[in-house]
């Protein structure tokens, strides 16, 4: 059964499974073991030298439940392979490494979730890799300039955390691919069902599918999915041009990543030298909740985008409110953007500047009884945080300040409940935070 040609909310269900080869089971089974017989000799060798897709060895390296999960994910954004992870952050970490290990520079924007900046800022720079920050990722411009001879990628949020800023994708894809370097998206926030960068020429795309793809706030987990369109350099990254032992086998001329598996290069690079030697491996339960979570993704979010553009309209015709940051209200000066890429809408969070002082932000946050205060979001569940004292406390406070991160800046995450509940509480909250 070949699924290609159907569509998002049939493939959310069916991709990367048939029930025949596993017992007939509707639902994806949990493969709850580290390691698989290898039956015999002839086939042992043919597992180790990758020749016999559908066969597991050990569950560090993959995993039947977890290899449904990435094949899913990958089907629904139409990549060529796709590598399941720990956690979000361990996700963007390999997936960087892959590209500039050994060093280089990449480029990205300051308005990206706190914990990457925190890395591409004082952590990745002791393993040589740099970073030149912009501080608008739609200037072309600038970015052009920033580019030299050892620029590794270009990376960005397709929707930034937390002030849902658009990056102009096909515009950064051409950009990166005339200075021969990849475009990597962290696409946490859109979700496959909102957005698709590879159809848009990114090149790599990580998730935290911690938030909205498993979506009721159970799991910890992140993946790659790799484009495969991408023409990698021998003089750039000869990292997928070198003979690996571990591709090596009698009569094959070339034992690299790229001449063993061509398009899908950096996919098998991830798994093979930093899923199996780093280790921030999935487990198979957790990928059996992403795999639940995705059943729903579609419904959840299409719902959630509503309920959140209607919070959001309330909340502009509120006194105590200074400024809303969500790009898919109407006439922001993102407006093009939202309309080319985002037809379903932009995602489920947003942000928007309390009035008054930090006291009455605190107030409101103390006050909430339906939103839960936490540092998460693409729950079922309704969140409030503040970012610049939780989420962006790593991030110093002058460039928090430049990205409008500023302690009365509060950032929602918009969940299942009735639309004119949360909107009930965030008014009586409002209300609270007011009072004499
Ligand atoms: C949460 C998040 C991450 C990190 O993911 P974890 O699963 O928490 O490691 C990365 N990028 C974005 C945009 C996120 O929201």
């Amino acid at each position: 059964m070949i699924l290609t040609s159907k569509k998002f909310d049939t493939k959310k269900i069916h991709s990367g499974y048939k029930p025949k080869d596993f017992g007939y089971s509707a639902t994806v089974p949990i493969f709850q073991s580290v390691a698989f017989d290898l039956g015999n000799t002839e086939r042992a060798d043919k597992i180790v030298q990758s020749e016999l897709p559908g066969a597991f060895m050990y569950s560090r390296v993959s995993n039947p439940t977890v290899d449904i999960f990435e094949k899913r994910i990958n089907d629904l954004d139409g990549g060529v392979g796709a590598v399941a992870v720990a956690s979000g952050m361990a996700a963007i970490t390999y997936a960087v490494l892959n590209v500039a290990e050994g060093g280089g520079r990449i480029i990205a924007p300051l308005d990206i979730y706190g914990a990457s900046l925190d890395e591409f800022r004082t952590l990745l720079p002791k393993y040589n890799i740099n970073f030149d920050f912009v501080e608008n990722i739609n200037d072309f411009d600038k970015i052009q300039e920033l580019i030299s001879f050892d620029t590794k990628a270009i990376y960005v949020e397709s929707v930034s955390n937390p002030i849902t800023n658009i990056a102009d994708i096909s515009r950064l894809a051409e950009l990166a691919h005339k200075n021969k370097i990849p475009l990597i998206v962290d696409n946490t926030f859109p979700t496959p069902y909102l957005f698709n960068p590879i159809k848009f020429g990114a090149d790599i795309v990580v998730y935290s599918s911690t938030k909205g793809i498993s979506g009721h706030g159970n799991v910890v987990s992140g993946i790659v999915v790799d484009g495969g369109n991408f023409e990698w350099t021998k003089e750039k990254f000869p990292q997928f041009f070198e003979p690996e032992l571990v591709l090596e086998k009698e009569g094959r001329k070339d034992s690299s990543f790229v001449g063993v598996f061509g398009k899908r290069a950096f996919n098998e690079r991830l798994r093979t030298k930093y899923l199996r030697l780093m280790g921030a491996v999935l487990n198979p339960f957790t990928a059996y909740l992403g795999l639940l979570g995705l059943e729903t993704l579609s419904e959840r979010v299409s719902k959630e985008v509503l309920t959140a553009l209607k919070i959001a309209q309330y909340l502009e015709s509120n006194e105590h409110v200074e400024k809303i940051f969500h790009s898919g209200l109407l006439n922001t000066s993102q407006s093009k953007l939202v309309e080319k890429y985002y037809p379903n809408g932009i995602g489920t969070v947003f942000s928007f500047k309390l009035g008054g002082t930090v006291e009455n932000t605190r107030k409101l946050l103390n006050s909430v009884k339906l939103f839960t205060y936490l540092p998460n979001v693409g729950d079922n569940r309704s969140l409030i945080v503040n970012p610049s004292g939780t989420t962006h406390r790593e991030v110093p406070e002058n460039e928090r300040k430049k990205q409008n991160i500023s302690d009365n800046l509060i950032r929602l995450s918009i969940g299942l409940e009735n639309a004119d509940d949360l909107i009930q509480d965030l008014e009586q909250a409002i209300e609270q935070a007011f009072k004499e």
